[in-house]
């Protein structure tokens, strides 16, 4: 496929997807969306360590071949005021795996969120966030190690699929009629009016997603998170579809709780995964309490949105919470944070989020030996104080740097 602003490097080859599985070369091309506001600072950092990570780990026999595909303010400059250019979304999908950078949602003129769209055309259906802890990073918990989640969130469906209308709205009042009058519903009058259509093909496709990402991680369970007994037939249809995905498709490498409880003496055997569920107010008080006791969380979508701002908080905020977006093909890797305009070009903000969502990135392509050089030397670097503002005002004795410092830190810190 050719492109019209697009330059594919040379010296890079396609990844591809061969039996279900990625190939991927020595000189991948990966595709990367640099981000509005301070979206340029973080991704020339994070792109530095990426590389020398992938340069070292390697000894110079694998090197990513970075393709720059646009959206937001840049693409808008780049192609005549189109914020979401055609071809962004034909590179992704031809070349299968990219990162970005925060994108601003322009505000008026019909927008949608930029982030959605994208999530929306290419079908990225589960949203997966990694939370732990890094030691040396600022934390409200008293054993912030026991925080080591993975998040995965719904992307599709729920009441983000946009089926609302406003209360005296024609359609409003049409479907409260028909609501009242057909099915027998009682609510006040002048409502407003939102649908939450949760399927059974959403909620397998995702949790199948969250179980075999347990697998391939050694993972030691899979608790599937809900509102169910409130929302029997959405929320309670999520838990109850996740448990037959389950026993269906992986009766080998999981268990469910109440085979635990009835064959096994309430312990795991070896070996398996546990499935389990927990209604979702009692999450956010067990995440608090008992974090230990969770490992990947498959949720609903404004469950897990809600869920995964509130764990980040608990081990350093969004500064550092990394992201991506995942379908059957395509992987989208973003920093969990906006744009964050007033620091825009001072090169002074937590690059964090932007790199571990890297490391996801590193790791989904198996180029797990450079991921874990990032782990450790970012490690180092907090070990030595070495941190941006965010994280120095609440830090004793910390040396606070600019972004382009930090990554220079993390990358002398790989040779230690
Ligand atoms: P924001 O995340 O940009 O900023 C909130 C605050 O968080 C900032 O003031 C800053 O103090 C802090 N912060 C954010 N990133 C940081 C970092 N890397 N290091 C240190 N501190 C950091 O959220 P906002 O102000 O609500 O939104 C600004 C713009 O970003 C809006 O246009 C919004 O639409 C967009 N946005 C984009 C995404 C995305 O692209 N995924 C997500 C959220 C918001």
């Amino acid at each position: 496929m050719s492109f019209d602003k697009i330059t594919v490097p040379s010296e890079g080859e396609k990844i591809t997807v061969e039996n279900g599985e990625l190939r991927v070369p020595d000189n991948p091309i990966l595709c990367f969306i640099e981000g509005d506001g301070i979206g340029p600072d973080i991704m020339t950092a994070s792109k530095r360590i990426w590389d020398a990570a992938v340069e070292k780990a390697y000894n110079k026999s694998r090197k990513i071949a970075w393709m720059e595909v646009y959206s937001g303010e840049k693409a808008a400059s780049v192609y005549d005021g189109n914020y979401m250019p055609e071809e962004t979304f034909d590179a992704l999908r031809e070349y299968l795996i990219g990162i970005k950078g925060p994108l601003t949602t322009p505000i008026g003129g019909g927008f949608r969120s930029l982030n959605v769209t994208l999530r929306q055309v290419l079908d990225l259906y589960s949203c997966v966030r990694p939370v732990r802890w890094y030691k040396g990073v600022p934390s409200p918990l008293k054993r912030p190690d026991e925080v080591d989640v993975v998040i995965y969130r719904e992307n599709t469906e729920d009441v983000y699929a946009g089926i609302e209308y406003e209360a005296g709205s024609p359609e409003n009042e049409r479907l409260a009629r028909f609501l009242r009058e057909d099915l027998g519903a009682n609510f006040f009058e002048g409502a407003g009016i939102g649908i939450k259509p949760i399927s059974e093909f959403g909620t397998k496709r995702h949790v199948r997603a969250a179980i075999k990402y347990a697998i391939q991680h050694d993972r030691k369970s899979v608790t599937l998170v809900h509102k169910g007994n409130i929302q029997k037939f959405t929320e309670g249809a999520f838990m109850k579809w996740g448990y037959e995905v389950a026993a269906a498709e992986f009766p080998d490498e999981t268990i469910s709780w109440d085979d635990v409880a009835a064959n096994h003496g309430g312990k795991v055997p070896s070996g398996k995964i546990l499935i389990q569920d927990v209604i979702a107010d009692i999450i956010f008080q067990k995440m608090i309490l008992r974090p230990s006791e969770f490992d990947v969380l498959a949720t609903p979508n404004l469950n897990g949105d809600y869920l995964s701002d509130a764990v980040a908080a608990e081990v350093g905020g969004v500064g550092i919470a990394p992201g991506a977006n995942i379908g059957d093909a395509v992987a989208l890797f973003e920093a969990t944070h906006g744009t964050a305009p007033k620091y825009s070009n001072l090169d002074k903000v937590n690059p964090g989020s932007l790199l571990f969502s890297g490391v996801m990135m590193l790791e989904h392509i198996g180029w797990q030996e450079a991921a874990d050089l990032i782990t450790s030397a970012y490690e180092r670097t907090l070990d030595q104080k070495i941190v941006t503002y965010d994280f120095a005002r609440q830090m004793d004795g910390a040396v606070e740097v600019r972004t382009s410092e930090f990554a220079t830190a993390v990358i002398r810190n790989m040779d230690a």
